[in-house]
């Protein structure tokens, strides 16, 4: 049976991407930045509805967002952004306008992050997992994770880019640049934070610079509690700042040191990896839950 027409989303806090497909080898992607939310919406639902004459009805809608976003189907703003601090984003009915606009299909809404760990796991670096975590190191840090087999959900989604790991202010005096905790794990190692540390883009920095054995550091540190906390088989790696492929040995390096052989890790380097669909992980992720859901149904 051929795989259905499903419409996707990745929304990011500066870029949309919309796609329409069956399959990693069968889709089309716009993407557009991020504007005010009225007019990012109707940027995807003409996208959508432009395709819908080419290819016929879209069957299903699935969205990873930024967040933080109420990602639980029973809740009333099950799609909405909730609390951002971007900028006239907050309390934001994202997912509904969209699939209304599309007949009203079925939609499956989550984070982008736990999209694109679901991505990961479907089509890309994580095959045959069934317990791993995806991490994005971007203008922001976020990270999914797949428990046994499924997205991990709880109270709301993880949020593992606010982590609070430990920090040496005479190595590293800079507070951190999260606006709600100041030096939790993103306020000190996402792009905007070593952008702000070193005055620079940190693209620019050269391998040698002290910024990446410090970034190594603090990342090292989140992975150290998460591989306690969630025994994942693998973690994933993407986002901008991961793009410095320099970094994965130096992150291998320093884990293995904070975990002194206490837990047996049989290969580091596949322990930890690049996204394995570069970055389309969020976009096909959402593609891949969008057509799990008419399965369902
Ligand atoms: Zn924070």
């Amino acid at each position: 049976m051929e795989a259905a027409l499903v419409g996707a989303i990745e929304a990011g806090g500066t870029k949309f991407v919309c796609a329409v497909g069956r399959s990693p080898g069968d889709f089309e992607a716009v993407r557009f930045p991020t504007l005010r939310p009225e007019e990012t919406i109707s940027h995807a639902i003409d996208f959508f509805k432009s395709k819908e004459t080419e290819r016929g009805e879209i069957q299903a809608l699935g969205i990873g967002s930024f967040g933080p976003a109420d990602v639980n189907p029973k809740s009333k703003k099950y799609g909405w952004i909730t609390n951002t601090p971007k900028e006239n984003w907050s309390h934001i009915d994202l997912g509904n306008p969209i699939r209304e606009a599309l007949s009203g299909v079925p939609m499956v809404f989550d984070t982008d992050v736990n999209a694109a760990a679901w991505g990961e796991g479907k089509w890309g670096a994580a095959q045959g997992l069934k317990n791993y975590v995806y991490i994005t190191v971007g203008t922001g840090i976020g990270g999914g994770a797949v428990v046994n087999g499924n997205i991990l959900h709880g109270i709301s989604h993880p949020e593992m880019g606010h982590l609070r790991i430990p920090k040496d202010h005479s190595k590293d005096p800079f507070p951190g640049s999260c606006p709600f905790h100041g030096d939790c794990l993103e306020g000190l190692a996402s792009g905007t934070a070593m952008r702000n540390r070193w005055n620079t883009d940190p693209a620019t920095l050269p391998v040698e610079h002290e910024a990446w054995k410090l970034e190594s550091g603090y990342l090292a540190d989140a992975l150290y509690n998460l591989t306690l906390t969630l025994a994942p088989q693998r973690f994933i790696l993407g986002g901008g700042v991961m793009e410095q492929k320099q970094l994965f040995p130096m992150i291998r390096h320093d884990l293995n040191e904070r975990i002194a052989g206490y837990i047996e890790i049989d290969d580091l380097d596949t322990f930890i990896v690049p996204p394995g669909l570069s970055s389309r992980s969020g976009v096909l992720g959402a593609l891949a839950l969008a057509q799990e859901l008419i399965t369902k149904h």
